[in-house]
């Protein structure tokens, strides 16, 4: 137990943290240039926050929340995504009031869900993700789907599926709730208990059942049943994309796990030897800054799993090479050289060259091997000869010819 990292979860490792990253930094590239700017939200917020926001007759809510009372018997529930937080804190901090639209972005934001842990699904998991506030053209919708491609181009990953859908919105999805009924109702008896308590307040999550999504493949759908406004949005969408060069499938059968979309969603599907897996997930929810209790204003975004990058990435056999720890290494004999070791590796660091040495004490041998498996590019050897003439021996592994140059020279030479 004490040594075992709780179900669900992960340690990214020194030798692996490079990956999370570049994959990070290919998020806040992306970001930058399409004028997003970071936002970090608490991992915790009020539980209330989720079930008014992801919505109470949700998989995420109904059952994978780590809720919790804390020591004020507040009831607290750390994040199961990361768009409620952000629309909290864009009405509580009045973002409102400044020029819209507002664009933020996230960074690997720790998500936590009590799921089954399988390949890709853990318990805690992380997101990149974008949010768009105050902005209803389609041009916006296409532009966050482009930076998701972006960010995943920028990963070495490509030739994804995407998917799109509309879902309309609260005045044409009462009607289709209608008809849905009506189709729903003689296939009741035959629904998951889960489904058949959503039949009355949300008969469109029974279309996202994990168990009975398969039997509905007739069901209405709600792209058909469009109003002429979410209509023509996504006409415009489909435009936008087409010129953008962006593929897409329409996907009618596309509901989301979260309550609060509107009009557009889509989902961005790799498909793996286990079947299809989403690597991103996202929508527009112009409903939610109100119904948390802001101005009305439009939204849109998206979450990407980090973990699934990284699955993707090493599937396709794209995941970049662990960088060399060392551009020098630095290799000393005796106390006297020892000193003066220690000196250059600080001049050198301070020159933005990686370099260390040895603090196990080890023989000159043993530190040359050590430096050969440490991948370092150069090593330089200072011994009591060398200190006394004032040089020091550069060897350049790849060519594994050695010189000597004079001990001042050496941080301009390892910085050329
Ligand atoms: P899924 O259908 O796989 O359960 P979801 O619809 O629940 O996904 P979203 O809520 O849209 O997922 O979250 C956005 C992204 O976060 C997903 O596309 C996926 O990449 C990632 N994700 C979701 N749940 C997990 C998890 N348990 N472990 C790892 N990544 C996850
Ligand atoms: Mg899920």
């Amino acid at each position: 137990m004490l040594t075992q990292a709780p179900k669900g979860t992960q340690d990214v490792l020194p030798q692996d943290s490079y990956r999370w990253q570049r994959v990070e930094d290919a998020m806040r590239r992306v970001a930058a240039l399409a004028g997003y700017r970071e936002i970090r939200t608490p991992m915790f917020e009020h539980t209330e926050l989720f079930q008014r926001g992801v919505g109470d007759t949700t998989d995420v809510v109904q059952k994978e929340m780590y809720t919790f009372n804390d020591k004020g018997n507040r009831s607290i529930t750390l994040k199961p995504e990361g768009t409620a937080g952000a629309v909290r804190a864009f009405i509580e901090h009045h973002l409102f009031a400044d020029p819209l639209p507002s664009k933020m972005f996230y960074v690997s934001c720790p998500v936590f869900r009590y799921e089954k842990p399988q390949s890709g699904r853990f318990r805690q998991f992380h997101q990149h993700g974008v949010e768009v506030f105050g902005a209803k053209d389609a041009s916006v919708d296409a532009e966050v789907i482009a930076l998701a491609m972006d960010v995943l181009r920028e990963c070495g990953i490509d030739g994804l599926r995407l998917s799109i859908n509309s879902i309309g919105c609260p005045a044409c999805r009462a009607a289709y709730h209608e008809k849905l009924r009506a189709y729903l109702e003689p296939k009741l008896p035959s629904l998951c208990e889960t489904c058949r308590e959503r039949f009355q307040r949300n008969p469109m999550r029974i279309l996202d059942c994990k168990e009975d999504a398969a039997k509905l493949t007739d069901a209405p759908a709600m792209l058909d049943n469009l109003c002429d406004d979410c209509r023509g949005h996504f006409e415009a969408l489909k435009r936008y994309l087409d010129a953008l060069g962006i593929a897409y499938e329409i996907d009618p059968r596309i509901v989301r796990g979260l309550d609060y979309y509107t009009k557009t969603v889509f989902e961005i599907i790799t498909d793996t030897e286990n079947g299809p897996l989403t690597v991103c997930g996202g929508g527009r929810y112009d409903g939610l800054v109100q119904e948390l209790g802001g101005p009305e204003t439009c939204g849109i975004g998206w979450g990407m799993g980090v973990e699934r990058m990284l699955m993707v990435q090493d599937a396709r056999g794209v995941a970049p090479e662990q960088p060399a720890l060392y551009d020098a290494f630095v290799c000393t004999l005796g106390d006297a050289a020892r000193l003066e070791g220690v000196k250059l590796v600080r001049e050198l660091r301070r020159a933005g060259v990686k370099a260390d040495l040895d603090h196990a004490a080890r023989s000159l041998k043993a530190q040359f091997k050590y430096a050969g498996k440490m991948n370092a590019r150069y090593v330089v050897t200072i011994a009591e000869d060398e200190l006394a003439r004032g040089v020091v021996k550069l060897r350049d592994m790849a060519e594994s010819a050695e010189r000597e140059i004079p001990r001042d020279a050496a941080v301009a030479e390892l910085t050329k």
